[in-house]
């Protein structure tokens, strides 16, 4: 069994102070995209639930949207991401003089991002931003700064939220902690 399965877990971001991150986060989204139909692109897995009551505030606020997903991996042990970053599936929607909102979890080495906003950026969008749940600036290998972010966080690793620790906690509507010397 993984020692996944036995993590001893501490909240960090409870879902009521979580949700209001969020729709704070929305609203200058909102602000910015006034009129517009925003492209929205989440990379999964991560991304999947943040990405589900993102675009929902989004409708809410009168934001047309166009949705699709993304999946990119990035080579490592559970906790821990190499250097690598390879596309595992592509979008399948047109962004060529579109405004789009590149979405993901947690921006940690900024890998990831560097690698999937490049990707984006070749579809020739008309603009291009990107928003994180989270973001682990301490952790910066690539330069790379989200344009929204929801929350700051130090250099923890956290599940839940769409996050998980060897594909488990990912259901967990709030954020925790994995404790790694118990
Ligand atoms: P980056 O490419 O910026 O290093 O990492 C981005 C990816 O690493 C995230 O999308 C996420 O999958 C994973 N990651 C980085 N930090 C954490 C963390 O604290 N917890 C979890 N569950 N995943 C993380
Ligand atoms: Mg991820």
């Amino acid at each position: 069994m993984s020692e996944a399965h036995n993590a001893i877990l501490e909240p960090l971001i409870n879902e009521v102070d979580l949700h209001a991150g969020i729709s704070e986060l929305v609203d200058r989204i909102a602000d910015d995209f006034e009129g517009e139909e925003l492209y929205v692109v989440g990379l999964l897995r991560g991304s999947f639930m943040f990405t589900a009551d993102l675009v929902r505030l989004l409708y809410r606020r009168d934001i047309r949207l166009v949705i699709d997903f993304m999946t990119v991996a990035s080579y490592g042990a559970a906790t821990e991401s190499s250097g690598q970053v390879d596309m595992m599936r592509d979008i399948h929607i047109e962004l060529e003089g579109k405004p789009v909102l590149l979405v993901d979890d947690i921006l940690d080495t900024g890998r990831t991002l560097d690698f999937a906003s490049r990707h984006l950026a070749e579809f020739k969008p008309a603009s291009l931003k990107t928003c994180v749940f989270l973001d682990k600036p301490s952790r910066r290998v690539v330069p790379f700064e989200a344009d929204y972010v929801g929350f700051t966080v130090p250099d923890l690793f956290v599940v839940g939220y769409g996050l998980d620790f060897d594909g488990r906690y990912r259901e967990l509507p709030h954020l925790s902690v994995v404790k790694t010397d118990a």
